[in-house]
C-alpha cells in the first residue's frame, strides 16, 4: 500500500483558504506550495489539509492497546486502521488496568514501533489515562474501581520504561494522594499533565496547575451526572486560561451547545478534538467485555457501560468524523477544527506544527466535503487519501508529472 515516490506533485484546494495550490513533495517534506490558478478548473479539486493528530485513541477493531494481552501486531493492525481516516498521528491511550496490563500494552507499543516504520511514523507518544483517577461513581467514568490506585511515581517509571520513553500525556485526577508531587516530577521530566475523571475541588485543581498541569481530558465527559451550579470541577477547569481543552465531538459525548460554550470560552487555539476511541470502535453493536470491563455497543454508534445508557465508554467515531460534527455544531469552521486536531495537540506536547508550508513534513490528507470556505452543516468530510512522511499510505493522488 506504500508507496516510495522521490518527488511527486498534484493539486488540491488548500483546507483553510480554499485556494487551488500545486503541492510538490520531496522525500518526507513539502517542496513547495504553488498557486495553481486562474486557467484552471478546480472546483473538483479534493481538499488538502495536515494529518490529523488524535492525542487520545485506545485501540480499534476490538483491540485495545491496555490489554493485557495485547500484542505488537495488533497494536500496529490497530494503528494504521487510523490511516483511513486522515490520521497520521495518533498517542495510543492506555487506561486504568493493572500493572501487569499497562506494562504489556507499553512492550506492546515499543515492540510495534521497532517493527513496523508506518506504526513508528504515526506513534508520537503514548497517552497514560490513569489508573491515578478518582474512585468516585461519574468521574470515574467506565475506568474498573478495582484498578484504580494512589500515584506512583515508582510505578510510572517502570511504565515508561518499557515503552521506551514513548509516555508524553498523563491523565490524572490532582485529587488523588500523591497527585500532586507526581505532577511536579513529571512535568519536569517533560511530561504533559492532563486533569482528567476527577471530583477535585477548586484549590485541588489550582493547585494541579500550580505544578505544570496544562490540559483538561475531554473537559465535560467523566463527571457526576449532577454537579452543584457553582464552584463544580467543570467551571474551574473551563475558566481557568492556562488549561486547554480536549473535547469529544462525536455528538455522543457533549451536546452541540456545550462544545459551543468551550471552544467559545477556551479559544479554537487552545481547544483539541479528539475522538477517544475506545478499542470497539469499528465493531458492530452488540455486548462486548474486556478486562477492564462490560460495555454495549448500541445501533446508534454509543457506547456505553453496559445496563445503562448514560455512563459512556469511549466513542465508536473516528477523529475526521468528529472534526466534522464540531463544524456541524456551529463552534467553529472546519478549518478550525481540523487545526484543533493537528495543529493545536503538536503545540501542547512541543512537536514542530505540520502546516502546508514547504518545509514541513509532508504528512498530509486530502478529502472532499461540501464545504465552501466554512463548514457545510451535514456534509460529513470524506478522506480520499493519506500522505505520511511524504509517502501514499492510503488512497488515490492523482498525481501531475514531476520536475
Ligand atoms: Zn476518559
Amino acid at each position: 500500500m506504500n508507496r516510495q515516490i522521490a518527488a511527486f506533485r498534484f493539486c488540491a484546494r488548500r483546507y483553510e483558504t480554499g485556494e487551488p495550490v500545486q503541492i510538490t513533495v520531496r522525500g518526507s517534506r513539502i517542496a513547495s506550495v504553488e498557486p495553481a490558478w486562474p486557467g484552471q478548473a478546480f472546483l473538483d479539486w479534493p481538499w488538502v489539509a495536515p494529518g490529523l493528530f488524535d492525542l487520545q485513541v485506545n485501540g480499534y477493531g476490538g483491540i485495545w492497546f491496555s490489554s493485557p494481552t495485547v500484542t505488537s501486531s495488533e497494536v500496529a493492525t490497530a494503528v494504521r486502521q487510523f490511516l483511513p481516516h486522515g490520521v497520521t498521528c495518533i498517542l495510543p491511550t492506555l487506561i486504568t488496568n493493572s500493572h501487569a496490563a499497562l506494562l504489556q500494552g507499553f512492550r506492546a507499543v515499543a515492540e510495534a514501533c521497532r517493527n513496523d516504520p508506518v506504526v513508528d511514523r504515526m506513534v508520537m507518544g503514548c497517552h497514560l489515562e490513569g489508573p491515578w483517577l478518582s474512585s468516585l461513581d461519574g468521574p470515574r467514568g467506565a475506568h474498573p474501581r478495582e484498578h484504580i490506585r494512589t500515584a506512583d511515581w515508582g510505578e510510572f517509571s517502570e511504565l515508561q520504561a518499557a515503552s521506551g520513553g514513548r509516555i508524553r500525556l498523563v491523565t490524572i485526577a490532582p485529587e488523588i494522594p500523591g497527585a500532586l508531587d507526581f505532577i511536579g516530577r513529571a512535568v519536569a521530566a517533560g511530561v504533559t499533565i492532563s486533569i482528567g475523571h476527577t471530583a477535585a475541588t477548586t484549590a485541588e485543581i489550582a493547585a494541579a496547575v500550580a505544578q505544570g498541569a496544562r490540559l483538561s481530558t475531554h473537559l465535560g465527559n467523566g463527571c457526576h451526572l449532577q454537579l452543584p451550579r457553582h464552584p463544580n470541577y467543570v467551571w474551574d477547569q473551563l475558566g481557568d486560561p492556562r488549561l486547554s481543552a480536549s473535547v469529544i465531538t462525536d455528538g455522543h459525548h457533549l451536546p452541540p451547545a456545550v462544545v459551543r460554550a468551550i471552544v467559545a470560552s477556551k479559544g479554537w487555539h487552545s481547544t483539541i478534538i479528539t475522538c477517544d476511541a475506545s478499542g470497539w470502535a469499528g465493531c458492530a453493536p452488540g455486548q462486548y467485555t474486556h478486562s477492564a470491563g462490560r460495555v454495549d455497543v448500541l445501533a446508534s454508534g454509543k457506547i456505553v457501560v453496559a445496563g445503562q445508557e448514560q455512563i459512556l465508554a469511549g466513542s465508536s467515531a473516528t477523529t475526521e468524523v468528529c472534526v466534522a460534527r464540531a463544524a456541524e455544531m456551529g463552534a467553529c469552521t472546519l478549518a478550525q477544527a481540523i487545526d484543533m486536531a493537528c495543529r493545536n495537540p503538536c503545540r501542547l506536547l512541543g512537536f514542530p506544527e505540520y502546516r502546508l508550508m514547504s518545509g514541513d513534513l509532508a504528512n498530509l490528507f486530502l478529502f472532499r466535503s461540501g464545504m465552501s470556505g466554512d463548514a457545510t452543516p451535514g456534509q460529513g468530510l470524506n478522506v480520499v487519501a493519506t500522505l505520511l512522511h511524504g509517502q501514499l499510505a492510503y488512497g488515490e493522488l492523482a498525481s501531475l508529472p514531476s520536475h
